[in-house]
């Protein structure tokens, strides 16, 4: 009673704290509501009956293809996507190893590998997919290549008629609305196009367009790794010699590398296709939604099965008018079609659950890129990524306020292509973080070690040059663990089965060796660290055996399984050139498991330009209305 102060100042108090704890639970219920329950548009949780096209899997191609074929209304679409929305972080470009092994991933595991992987836990390897919207293209590393024309050319060669250089080349031109030839003055300074090339937004003319937007936006190397960047083009042109093919090699294959990042933020085709048309009335996308097979009309003699549509994993069925269409992934796809009575005969007997369909080679012909680390440091200041400088607050502040510096970009700062297929990706990463790429990488302590003897000096200026065959030769399998659509499928790639590989990866490494001893390089102080593994003996580039060890031991996944529902002619192939699931028809699959043989680089953009090309064909086979002008 004697204190009215002290009562005046309590009850102050409270009511400040009761005020506080309401705007808290409010602010929380309304993050809840935004991030759980608020309408979003275009999101459904309850499909319709019918769609004209069902989509199954919303990653790098699903986004494209259900952003292309909902443009006319009179069109429905639906897209159905396993996992939820994507975090901020996904957002940011330096951050994408942090999503592995978060509910984002579907975290997958290999099968104990006997040739390979073998410094990894249980010799298996990691491998990170995108489980959400925007799928793998919104965990992976960005780095855009447009495929060299052996490719394609390769392609056509093994039956997928109609995929050669010659038709891809306007669609990715388009895509990046890039015409070199035609936009950037031949007597130009490099400089100038190359600034040209980093804006992005420069214009083309194609037919009917006045300004060209490009859907793969491209960023360039952060200015830290810029001295780098340029030592590594130098290495090349030095690496070149007096031929004059291999010069050409070298001016073409040192690159610096490009990156699908616009305005900071990563650029994916969830950024560049679905985002602008979520929000069309003939446009469904359900989140957290399962597909767990397909369904068939009636049995009424070879070749008249029809997919008419999916079974979700909820117990519903939704309904194709025209087509159901895979894009599940490299994994996923080649899962479902297995679940759905799609494989070889007798591998499906096994199954009681599954009635069989079709005998087709599902599931075969995986493959993938090994990449094998060469760490070498730099005696030189301000060339590299270090954690001393990612930790600084100054770093964060540039990239919350201006979305840029470090973090706005990715490692991968120039990549290089050399004749025989060889491939090297330069990692400005100084200091590799063991708790980082030890867990993504699944390597053993005394791995890690092995590789990055410098790893414990945080401010160590360094890069890791991961060299690659860039068409393997092994082939490995996805198989089905049991019926039940919710297991996880078992994943053999086979890495380093054919010795062959095991060759190409040793001169893929011994070109990196060779860039590390490069006047470019010395003057930047550099120091090569070849991998130490005690049972691999002393380290010695001119060793066959030595070299075999370290590959088998400590080459990791290149994060681009492919090829387990290949396009092409023949028995071995499981679509037709059009990618239509062979014998039945109204099933389509349009995602990296159709390339017959790999892409010499990474994929994810001419995965986009086959989309797109399956878009256009798909608009002209089920007309709505008159198109005048396709690309
Ligand atoms: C870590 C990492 C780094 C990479 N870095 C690069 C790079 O720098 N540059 C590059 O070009 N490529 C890179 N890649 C490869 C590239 O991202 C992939 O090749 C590409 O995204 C594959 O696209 P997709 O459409 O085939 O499959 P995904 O994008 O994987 O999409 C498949 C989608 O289907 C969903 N799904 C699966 N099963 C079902 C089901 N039964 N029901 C419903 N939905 C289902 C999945 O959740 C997923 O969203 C990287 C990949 C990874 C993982």
């Amino acid at each position: 009673m004697g204190r009215p102060w002290f009562t005046a100042l309590a009850r102050a108090f409270s009511s400040a704290m009761t005020v506080l704890g309401a705007g808290c639970v409010l602010g929380l219920s309304l993050l809840t509501w935004n991030t759980w329950f608020a309408a979003r548009p275009g999101i459904v949780l309850k499909p319709e009956t019918h769609y004209d096209f069902i989509i199954v899997g919303a990653g790098t191609a699903g986004c494209v293809l259900a952003a292309r074929l909902s443009e006319d209304p009179a069109r429905s679409v639906l897209l159905l996507e396993s996992g939820p929305e994507f975090g901020w972080l996904a957002s940011v470009p330096l951050a994408a190893p942090l999503l592995q092994n978060t509910v984002s991933d579907w975290a997958f595991r290999t099968e104990s590998q006997h040739a390979s992987q073998l410094g990894l836990k249980n010799h298996s390897s990691a491998w990170p997919r995108g489980r959400g919207l925007g799928g793998s293209g919104q965990l992976n590393y960005m780095v855009h290549f447009p495929g060299v024309p052996s490719d394609f050319d390769r392609w056509e060669k093994e039956g997928a008629h109609g995929w050669g250089y010659e038709t891809i080349r306007p669609i990715m031109e388009r895509l990046t609305c890039e015409r070199p030839h035609d936009l950037v003055p031949r007597n130009s300074s490099p400089r100038i196009s190359y600034r040209i090339l980093m804006t992005g937004d420069r214009l083309c003319l194609p037919q009917r367009t006045k300004k060209c937007v490009p859907k793969i936006r491209l960023a360039g190397g952060e200015p830290t790794s810029e001295t780098l960047t340029s030592a590594f083009v130098d290495a090349g042109k030095e690496l070149g010699g007096d031929s004059s093919k291999d010069q050409e090699w070298a001016e073409k294959g040192f690159r610096r590398s490009r990156s699908s990042i616009w305005k900071g933020r990563r650029w994916s085709t969830l950024e560049s296709h679905l985002r602008p048309a979520l929000g069309r009335d003939n446009l469904h996308v359900m989140l957290n939604t399962h597909v767990g097979r397909v369904v068939f009309s009636a049995d009424l003699g070879p070749g008249t099965r029809r997919a008419e549509g999916v079974f979700l994993t909820s117990g519903a069925i939704v309904l194709a008018r025209h087509e159901v269409i895979i894009s599940a992934g490299a994994v996923g796809s080649p899962q479902l079609l297995l679940l759905s009575g799609l494989g070889p005969k007798q591998y499906l007997k096994q199954f009681e659950w599954i009635p069989f369909v079709a005998d087709l080679p599902v599931g075969h012909n995986l493959h993938d890129h090994l990449n094998m680390p060469l760490y070498v440091s730099f005696s030189k200041p301000n060339l590299s990524l270090t954690l001393s400088k990612l930790r600084s607050i100054r770093q964060l502040g540039r990239y919350l306020f201006y979305k840029e510096g470090l973090l706005a970009s990715t490692a991968v700062s120039a990549a290089a292509i050399w004749p025989s297929n060889l491939g090297i990706l330069l990692f400005a990463m100084g200091t590799p973080e063991e708790s980082v790429l030890g867990n993504i990488a699944n390597y053993m302590p005394e791995t890690f070690h092995g590789l990055f003897p410098l790893a414990k000096n945080s401010s160590q200026e360094g890069a890791v040059l991961l060299s690659s065959c860039l068409q393997p030769h092994s082939r490995g399998t996805v198989t089905l663990q049991d019926s039940n659509p919710l297991s996880v499928p078992l994943i053999d790639p086979r890495y380093l089965s054919e010795p062959k590989d095991v060759k190409c990866m040793a001169q893929a490494f011994k070109l990196a060796a060779r860039v590390t001893k490069t006047r470019a390089f010395k003057r930047l102080g550099a120091k090569m660290h070849l991998p130490e593994f005690k049972h691999c003996g002393k380290p010695n580039l001119k060793d066959d055996a030595y070299l075999a060890c370290a590959i088998r031991t400590s080459a990791i996944t290149g994060y681009h399984p492919a090829g387990t529902c290949r396009m092409g002619s023949g028995r071995q192939s499981v679509l037709t050139p059009e990618l239509l699931v062979r014998g039945v028809t109204g099933l389509r699959v349009v995602d990296s498991s159709v390339f017959p043989t790999p892409v010499s680089g990474t994929p994810n953009s001419v995965l986009i330009a086959v989309a797109e090309r399956t878009a256009n064909r798909l608009i002209i086979e089920y007309p709505t209305v008159k198109y005048d002008y396709f690309y």
